[in-house]
Order: C-alpha cells, then structure tokens, then sequence
C-alpha cells in the first residue's frame, strides 16, 4: 500500500532528535511522499535540507497566518528565492486564522513572541503568496481557522493556481465545502479529528467528494487519540508528545471505515488525488 501525507511540517526541530527513526518508520509502512511545509522565513532552510537529505520529502514554503505579523521586510525576495531554487517546491503554509485573534489563550505558548497580524494584514500578506502560486504555476496549502468567509471571499477575488489548492485539515461546514471545490479546493483529512467530540467533522469527511479527498497528519502537531495510534507519540524536551507521522497508515484506515469503503479503495483514489494535486510522481513509487 502507498501512502501520501499532504500535509505535514517534519523539519520542525521536535522531530530531530527522532529523524532517523521517523523516516524508517514511514518507510516501513508505505509512505511514498510528504509535503513539509515551512512556515517562516527561519525554518524555510530546514525544510531545504530535509529535503536534500530524504527523498520522500516534497518541499513548499510559505509564511503561515500566525508568523505573518513577524516577516521581514525582505520576505518575498526570500520567498521568490526558495522557489527559484528548487522548481518543484509548492508554496505553503499560507491562509487566515481568526482564532488566534479571538480566541487563543494569551498565555498558549505557542504563540510566545509572535506579533499578531490582524485579519486585513493576513490577508494581504496571504493574497500576495497565493498570486505567487498562480504566476509560478505551483500548488498551495491553505490553512484557515475561524475565517471561512473572509477566506471564500478572497479566493473568489483572486487568480487561483489552475491544478487547485488543498485546504488543510478543513473545518468549515459542509455548505462552504462545496462551495470551495467549485474554485477547485482539495481537503485533507486530520487523524485529529478521529477525537469523539470531532464527529461534525468526521460527518463531514464521510460526505466530501472522493476526488478532492486527501490525507494529512500535520505532524509534528495534532495527534491522533491514543486509540487509534499504533506509533507511540514521540517526546519532546519538555515532556510534552508529538504526532508520529507513521501514524498516517491508520488515518486512512480510519477514513476508509468512515466511508465505507475499503482501504486499498481509499488509498487509489487518494493516490490519484495526490498526483492530480501535486502533479509529480512521488519520488520513491
Ligand atoms: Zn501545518
């Protein structure tokens, strides 16, 4: 069986400590290609250097909604020079977020440091790397949390890349899901929201076209609940545990019991989506 993770961030300094281990474990189970996505201009190196070292990797860069407010002046020259560098990077991880705005706690560590960008500076900051995507012909992840509107209205205004954007781990309704693959939207879905109390999503997902479907573990982040891991979450330096990207494996069996379809059913047609997508042969099929 091939596995395609979509969406995921394998550079991030939580997983070095278990790199050799991780990508030992995802070859063992099937994984064929994994898009690691940046997410500022610091860690955009890191993402170039996994990929030179391990062929499964599929590199995108991008300036996240969270660490919009923290660019430098000198961003796009960056950005436009990662991209010159390898012609088959993909630019993410770019999108709005309204949650961190309203709703995050001031004192989630996660967002120690980080000048928030209000929405309209997201958005600028966002269109500008989605018209990137469009000029260079090159696939986008879009993350959005709390602005499906602003984010629907956005990308009617705008040139989208022509082979379709994935939306991340999508949590909207299932009335803008439709609405978002009419402007051509592929949704990956998060072992995440296999939690109990994820069942509107997990409706969701059982109902969202099989052509647009993908599947993502957004690892190091969002892990899977306990029940459905069959890697052990892999610890950091302060105790907390991360996704273990192996993991993917049981997301799509997971999805494939939701849909009532069979695993290798599941796995074909999210193979083809991942093509039609990302538009490369994973390097190791
Ligand atoms: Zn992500």
């Amino acid at each position: 069986m091939k596995f395609f993770d979509a969406h995921c961030h394998y550079h991030d300094a939580w997983m070095a400590a278990h790199r050799a281990c991780v990508f030992a474990d995802l070859d063992a189970v099937g994984v064929r290609c994994a898009v690691v996505n940046g997410t500022c201009e610091a860690d955009w190196p890191a993402v170039a250097t996994l990929a030179q070292e391990f062929p499964i990797v599929a590199p995108s860069y991008g300036l996240h909604p969270w660490d919009a407010g923290n660019r430098s002046s000198d961003w796009e020259k960056n950005l436009g020079a990662q991209l010159e560098a390898n012609p088959h990077a993909f630019i993410g991880e770019i999108g709005l977020d309204r949650w961190i705005l309203e709703r995050a706690r001031p004192d989630d560590p996660r967002l120690a440091g980080l000048r928030r960008a209000p929405l309209a500076e997201q958005t600028e900051v966002f269109l500008r790397q989605l018209d990137l995507a469009t000029t260079r012909n090159r696939p986008a992840s879009i993350h959005c949390l709390d602005a499906f509107g602003p984010l629907l209205g956005a990308l009617r205004e705008a040139r989208l890349p022509v082979g379709g954007f994935l939306l991340h781990a999508y949590s909207g309704s299932a009335e803008m899901a439709k609405a978002f693959a009419d402007l051509g939207a592929f949704f990956s879905f998060n072992g995440a929201f296999l939690e109990p109390r994820k069942l509107r999503l997990r409706e969701l997902y059982a109902s969202l076209p099989a052509d647009r479907l993908l599947v993502e573990t957004d690892a190091p982040a969002m892990r899977l609940p306990s029940s459905h891991e069959k890697f052990p979450p892999l610890p950091g330096d302060d105790g907390a545990l991360a996704n273990h990207p192996a993991n993917l494996a049981a997301t799509y069996a997971a999805l494939a019991a939701l849909r009532g379809t069979t695993l290798e059913s599941l796995a074909a047609q999210v193979e083809y989506n991942f093509q039609q997508l990302f538009g490369r042969i994973a390097p190791t099929a």
